[in-house]
């Protein structure tokens, strides 16, 4: 159990507010959440809600806006949409914030709601932790039936959004190449937007799991290459240039290159990063403490800096601003390009590889093999959920501090432990939410890999064992 100011139950995670429906994601909390975000704002102001095609998002859909309205705030629905959809709306509509209600990647009986800063950015902790306390307070500035607030229907935010990156990449080029694509948008919110995007892009697209299905029936929602074999056999299949793939908001785009191979979320980024800032000597790329050294290979390759955070979307955008960086992201391929969006992007940064591919002459497989090979392992060490999770979590990380290897070049502590050796590195970093610990190792090889992570694993365990 988490607790927070004294609080025994934290509503916001890492990625906003998630829940089981029926249990810890009702329309009960929706609304008082809608009138903690009412109050917050004030009157009058008006707020941006979007919502992914889950069973249960229309419902808390109208709840969370059911507070607004009663704390006299305006809204503007947008309609079944991608996220990165809000956030370009943010950017151009006058408005004070955006509600996105979507649960991601997670299965279909959970839900979650998102808050976005006027900019299009997410809410950072100390604004969600503000929205917390007046949930929890419940001290809402209800406002008079005369102050009620409005609301209003915008359901063509998808053909604004699709023009605007038509507008925005090299459209001509793209088109001259008549790419081939297979899509999966797993039946999620992009299952509209991102073949119609390719075919105005010129390409031939083959849709796989492209009909919005709240209860995702065809695959798991997270795009990992475990859930893609069909996407990759049918990028073989049809001799396609490239295989794409959503979660279930469409934050972000998983790729198989041309041979059905998955590539790395980091690798894809390296190749956007290199691109991005190739005329930008000296910039700064923001990512995540997770991903890998890939980044910093592409950095090196454009004379640019790297700066790493705490893992979360909220956090790289904040030190995207802080060091004014062109651009950031995490390792599950978010592509964060401040001059389109605050938001990781799906669909933009998809047409923004095509732009590459077509400027550069290369397939896909071509410019992600300009970056070393790294192995990767990423896992869970789970926890006794019936343990006091948040005492027992400080415990074994202090543990584990005392227990740290010898050989190490280096230690970075800014979200749990990232011990860095010659040959490679290993993050060890507690859960947010879950009882349990995340583990990530990277080497140039198998062996190493396995390695670091066998003792990753061991470590945890060892300071767990050694936790009275
Ligand atoms: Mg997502």
């Amino acid at each position: 159990m988490n607790y927070v100011y004294g609080r025994s139950i934290r509503l916001f995670g890492t990625h906003g507010i998630r829940g089981i429906v029926n249990s810890t994601m009702t329309p009960d909390l929706a609304i008082r959440l809608g009138r903690a975000l009412g109050t917050s704002l004030g009157k009058e102001r008006r707020v941006l809600i979007g919502h992914d095609p889950r069973t249960s998002s229309e419902l808390l859909e109208c709840a969370f806006v059911s507070g607004l309205l009663d704390c006299g705030c305006n809204v503007t629905r947008l309609g079944m949409i991608p996220l990165p959809i809000l956030a370009f709306a943010l950017r151009k509509i006058p408005s004070d914030a955006g509600v996105m209600i979507t649960a991601s990647h997670n299965p279909p009986q959970y839900n979650g709601i998102k808050i976005y800063d006027a900019d299009g950015s997410a809410f950072t902790n100390d604004k969600d932790s503000e929205i917390e306390d007046l949930y929890f307070s419940q001290k809402f500035a209800i406002a008079e039936y005369t102050g009620k607030g409005k609301l209003e229907e915008k359901r063509d935010i998808q053909t604004d959004y699709i023009n605007g990156i038509l507008e925005f990449v090299d459209s001509k080029n793209i088109q001259k190449c008549n790419f081939k694509v297979v899509v999966d948008a797993g039946g999620g919110a992009a299952s509209r937007v991102t073949p119609l995007l390719l075919s105005k892009l010129g390409c031939t697209v083959i849709e796989h799991n492209c009909d919005p299905d709240g209860l995702f029936k065809e695959r798991p929602l997270e795009p990992r290459p475990e859930n893609l074999s069909r996407l990759m056999e049918l990028v073989k299949q049809h001799h396609a240039d490239l295989g794409v793939a959503h979660d279930g908001d469409a934050d972000r785009t998983a790729y198989s290159d041309e041979n059905g191979c998955f590539i790395q979320g980091d690798r894809i980024l390296a190749v956007m990063c290199r691109y991005l800032l190739r005329d930008r000597p000296g910039s700064t790329i923001v990512t995540s403490i997770n991903s890998s050294s890939v980044i910093d290979d592409a950095a090196r390759l454009v004379d640019a800096k790297v700066a790493r955070t705490r893992v979360g979307e909220p956090a790289v955008i904040q030190k995207m601003k802080e060091t004014n960086a062109p651009v950031g992201g995490e390792e599950n391929v978010g592509l964060i390009f401040r001059d389109w969006s605050w938001s990781r992007e799906g669909p933009f940064s998809l047409a923004l590889i095509l732009e590459i591919m077509s400027r550069e002459r290369k397939t896909i497989s071509q410019l992600q093999g300009m970056f070393p090979v790294y192995m990767m392992r990423k896992f869970d060490v789970s926890l006794d959920p019936g343990t006091n999770y948040e005492e027992v979590k400080r415990m074994v990380m202090k543990r584990i501090e005392t227990n740290l290897p010898k050989n190490r070049t280096n230690v970075l502590t800014i979200d749990g432990f990232k011990i860095i050796f010659d040959y490679g590195w290993l993050l060890i970093r507690p859960s947010g939410t879950e009882f349990k610990f995340r583990i990530f190792a990277e080497a140039q090889t198998e062996e190493k890999v396995e390695e670091l992570a066998n003792l990753g694993a061991s470590l945890v365990e060892q300071s767990r064992i050694e936790t009275p």
